[in-house]
C-alpha cells in the first residue's frame, strides 16, 4: 500500500499518519490511512461511517 492518506491522497509520511484497522491487528486488515485525526474524522463524516454504528453502552 502506498503511503497515501484514504481521505485527501496526502502523503502521510509528510504529516503524523494514523491507521485503521478491521478485525485483527494484522497488516492485511488495514482499511485505511490518514495524515492525522483530522483527515480520519473528515472521512468518517464524508463515508457516514460512524453512523448508528457505536456499541452499545450502559
Ligand atoms: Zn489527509
Amino acid at each position: 500500500m502506498k503511503h497515501e492518506c484514504t481521505y485527501c491522497g496526502c502523503d502521510i509520511e509528510r504529516h503524523d499518519p494514523v491507521f485503521v484497522n478491521e478485525g485483527a491487528n494484522q497488516r492485511d486488515n488495514q482499511t485505511g490511512q490518514f495524515c492525522n485525526y483530522g483527515c480520519l474524522a473528515a472521512y468518517f463524516e464524508r463515508e457516514e461511517l460512524a453512523i448508528g454504528t457505536t456499541c452499545e453502552l450502559p
